[in-house]
C-alpha cells in the first residue's frame, strides 16, 4: 500500500471532493417491520406478501420507458409462472406507490383481461397486488408505471453530477425496495432470470445488473438478459452520462467521464481480487465483473448488483486504502448472490460470511497486518456497540418461529459478529479444512437461499462430524444464538495498531505529535484508529493543534471526516462548521454523515443546525439518506451544551448505522 503523505493528502484535498471506506448495514428507516399481527413460520419472509408455496415468477421480462422529465418508468413486466400448488389460482404480487395500469394472461398467444386488486399500502410493506388466474396461465402481464418518489430510485438534475451535463437514476433494492420499481415477489426466497428493453433519451446509457456491453453504443434503447437466477433485490439500474474503461478482459468501471480514470487507478487490483477469491472458493461464476462509480449521493458503500456492483465514489481516495469495499462486494458474488440468505432475519449468512471472505481477499492481496487492521477496527466498534443494543438483536440468528425485525437483522452483529463466528471455525478446524469446508458450501448452495438451520445442517455434516473434538454444540449453540460475544472470540492483535495507541496517549500527556516519519506512513486505518481513541471532546488548543498538522477539517476521506466532525462538533471546535456543512450536502453514503448529524442534535444550537443543513441537502439527498436523517432530527432530545472541559455524552449511534455495505 502506498501511505498517505501529507503533501498527497492536500492535493488530494484539491482534487477530491469526497471520500470514506468499506461496506455498511444497509437497514434504515425505510427498510420494513414486520406486521405485529403475523405468526411467523420458519420458512415465511415476513416483509413479503408473496405466496412461493403457492406459484413462483421463473422468469421477468421488462419493457420499460425511462422518462426523466416525469421521473419514471413506464411500461409492462411479464411474468413466466411456475405453479407449486395444483390449487392455487391467486398471484400475489409486491407493490409500493406503483400505479397498476392493466394485468392480462396469455393463453395460446393471446392476451386477456385478468382481475387484480391492489390494497391499500402498508407504511413499510406497501401494497398487495393479488391477481386473480383462474386459468392459471403460464404468462401473466402487468402494465404499470412507478412513482417520481419511488423508494427505490433516485433521479439526479445535470447539476447533481459530476459532469454536470446529463441526468442521473439509479436503483437501490435491497432490501424491499424492488417492489417500488417492479412488481415483484419480493422477498430472497424466490430467484428469477430476467431480460430488459429499456428506451430512453439517446444521449444516455443505461445498465442493469445483468450482460452489460462493454462497447455498447448510445441510442436510446438497450436489451439486457440476466442467465442467472437472482432474488429481487438485486434488481438493479442506472442510466446517465456513464462511460466504460477495462481494468482486465473480465472488469471494468463504468462511471461519469470525469471519474473513470480516477476510479480505474483506484480499482486497478480488482482483476487480482477476482483470482485471489476464485483460488479459495472456487470459478467465478457471473461472466463480467463491472464496477459502476455513483454520484455521491448514493446511501451505501457499495451494493452487490451481479456483474455490475454499484460503489461510491467516497471510497475513491488516491491510495487504494480503501477498496475493501471492493473485496466485501465481490465477495457477495460468492455469499449473498451465489448462495443467498431466505430472508432479512438470516441476513449473517449474506454480511457476515462477506465480511468474513472480504477480509481473506484482503489479506491475500495486502498481506495480514493489513487484514488484520481491519478486523480490529470493525471488531472495536462492535465491542463498544452491542452492549448498548437488545438482546435479541446481540445475537447472529433468532431461532425458527421467533419474530425479529428487519430492521435488526443487518446490523453490526450480521457483519462482524458474523466474520469472527468463522473466523472462530477457522481457528478451530484449521485454514485448509475449514477453506474446503467453506468453498463446499458455495458449492451445494449455489444459485439457492438458505437459512441458518440449513447452514448449520450442512456444517455438521460436513465440517463438525467428520472432524470430532474441535468445537462443542454449546460452543456453536452461543455463537449462533446467543447475545454477546462468545468467550471463544478469537483475538486478533494488530501491531500497527499499538503504534497507534502509544502516538495518541504520549500527545494527549506531552502534546507532543507523533513524528513525522511516522505519520507519513500510516494508512486511513491508522488515522480512523487514533480518531476514534481520543477523548470525546477536546480543547481549542489540541484541536487546532490537530488540525494544522493533519488536515483534518475538509479531509477529502470520508472515513475521517465521519469522526473528526463529531468531535469538532462536541469540542465546539467552529473553524469546521463551515466545511463540515459543505460535507453533509455533498455527501449522501449514511455511514459517513449520520454520526455528524447524531452529535449536532445533542445540543439546540447543533439541531438548529442540523435541520438548518438538511434543508439544504434535502433536494440531492436518496430518499433512504433523507428518511434516515429526518428521524436522527425528530428523534432529537437535545441538551444544553455541557460547559467546556467537561464530559460530553456521547452522541447516540443506531447500531444498524455504526459500522461500515449496502448490503
Ligand atoms: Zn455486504
Amino acid at each position: 500500500m502506498r501511505s498517505i503523505q501529507s503533501a498527497a493528502w492536500a492535493l488530494a484535498l484539491a482534487v477530491l471532493a469526497l471520500a470514506g471506506c468499506s461496506r455498511e448495514p444497509s437497514p434504515d428507516a425505510a427498510t420494513p417491520v414486520p406486521t405485529k399481527e403475523t405468526a411467523v413460520a420458519a420458512d415465511r419472509d415476513e416483509h413479503s406478501y408473496a405466496e412461493p408455496t403457492q406459484v413462483v415468477v421463473d422468469d421477468l421480462a421488462l419493457d420499460l420507458d425511462l422518462d426523466f422529465d416525469s421521473r419514471t418508468l413506464a411500461g409492462t413486466a411479464t411474468y413466466t409462472l411456475d405453479w407449486k400448488d395444483d390449487n392455487a389460482t391467486e398471484l400475489v404480487l409486491d407493490t409500493r406507490a406503483l400505479t397498476i395500469e392493466r394485468v392480462e394472461g396469455e393463453a395460446d398467444g393471446q392476451w386477456s383481461p385478468l382481475q387484480f386488486a391492489l390494497d391499500a399500502p402498508h407504511l413499510t410493506l406497501g401494497s398487495r397486488l393479488a391477481i386473480q388466474v383462474p386459468q392459471r396461465n403460464a404468462r401473466v402481464r402487468v402494465t404499470y408505471r412507478t412513482s417520481p418518489e419511488a423508494s427505490g430510485l433516485q433521479w439526479l438534475t445535470p447539476e447533481m453530477t459530476e459532469g454536470k451535463r446529463l441526468p442521473f437514476m439509479f436503483s437501490q433494492s435491497q432490501q424491499i425496495h424492488a417492489r417500488s420499481w417492479v412488481p415483484l415477489q419480493d422477498t430472497p426466497a424466490v430467484r428469477y432470470t430476467y431480460s430488459a428493453t429499456i428506451r430512453t433519451r439517446p444521449d444516455v446509457m443505461v445498465l442493469m445488473s445483468a450482460d452489460n456491453d462493454p462497447a455498447a453504443q448510445r441510442d436510446g434503447e438497450y436489451a439486457f438478459r440476466m442467465p442467472q437466477r437472482i432474488p429481487s433485490y438485486l434488481m438493479a439500474i442506472a442510466a446517465g452520462d456513464l462511460v466504460f474503461e477495462p481494468i482486465s478482459a473480465r472488469s471494468g468501471v463504468w462511471a461519469e467521464p470525469a471519474m473513470v480514470e480516477r476510479a480505474v487507478a483506484e480499482f486497478a487490483d480488482t482483476e487480482k481480487m477476482i483470482a485471489a477469491t476464485e483460488a479459495l472458493y472456487g470459478p467465478y461464476r457471473w461472466e463480467r465483473y463491472d464496477l459502476l462509480v455513483l454520484p455521491p449521493s448514493f446511501p451505501y458503500g457499495g451494493m452487490e448488483n451481479p456483474r455490475l456492483s454499484f460503489i461510491t465514489p467516497t471510497v475513491i481516495v488516491g491510495d487504494k486504502s480503501l477498496v475493501s469495499l471492493i473485496a466485501h462486494e465481490l465477495a457477495h458474488s460468492w455469499s449473498g448472490n451465489l448462495v443467498t440468505f431466505a430472508s432479512a432475519k438470516h441476513g449473517w449468512l449474506n454480511e457476515g460470511v462477506t465480511s468474513y471472505v472480504e477480509n481473506r481477499i484482503v489479506e491475500a492481496l495486502y498481506g495480514k497486518e493489513f487484514s488484520d487492521m481491519e478486523f480490529v477496527i470493525a471488531r472495536e466498534a462492535l465491542k463498544d456497540n452491542i452492549g448498548d443494543m437488545p438482546e435479541a438483536t446481540q445475537a447472529l440468528a433468532v431461532k425458527p418461529g421467533t419474530e425479529l425485525d428487519a430492521d435488526d437483522a443487518l446490523s453490526a452483529v450480521a457483519y462482524d459478529k458474523g466474520a469472527w463466528f468463522l473466523q472462530f471455525l477457522e481457528e478451530r478446524y484449521g485454514r485448509e479444512t475449514f477453506d474446503a469446508f467453506l468453498r463446499g458450501y458455495f458449492d451445494h448452495f449455489a444459485f439457492q437461499s438458505v437459512t441458518t438451520e440449513q447452514f448449520l445442517a450442512y456444517a455438521k455434516e460436513h465440517l463438525f462430524d467428520p472432524n470430532p473434538g474441535k468445537t462443542t454444540e454449546a460452543e456453536i449453540q452461543e455463537w449462533v444464538y446467543a447475545p454477546g460475544i462468545p468467550a471463544s472470540a478469537p483475538q486478533v492483535m494488530s501491531p500497527r495498531l499499538g503504534l497507534v495507541d502509544s502516538a495518541r496517549l504520549a500527545w494527549l500527556g506531552s502534546a507532543q505529535l507523533p513524528p513525522q516519519q511516522l505519520t507519513a506512513e500510516w494508512t486511513t486505518q491508522e488515522w480512523i484508529h487514533f480518531l476514534e481513541g481520543l477523548p470525546p471532546t477536546l480543547s481549542q488548543e489540541q484541536m487546532a493543534q490537530l488540525d494544522t498538522a493533519y488536515a483534518f477539517t475538509g479531509t477529502p476521506n470520508g472515513e475521517l471526516a465521519m469522526r473528526w466532525y463529531p468531535l469538532a462538533v462536541r469540542s465546539g471546535y467552529m473553524l469546521a462548521f463551515e466545511p463540515m456543512t459543505q460535507f453533509l450536502q455533498t455527501v449522501g453514503r449514511r455511514k459517513l454523515i449520520l454520526p455528524i448529524y447524531a452529535a449536532l442534535v445533542e445540543t439546540p444550537e447543533g439541531l438548529a443546525l442540523a435541520r438548518e443543513v438538511f434543508e439544504r441537502a434535502r433536494p440531492g439527498s436518496h430518499p433512504i439518506t433523507a428518511a434516515s436523517v429526518q428521524r436522527i432530527i425528530d428523534e432529537a432530545k437535545p441538551k444544553p451544551a455541557a460547559p467546556a472541559g467537561a464530559e460530553a455524552p456521547e452522541a447516540p449511534v443506531d447500531p444498524a448505522d455504526a459500522q461500515a455495505t449496502g448490503g
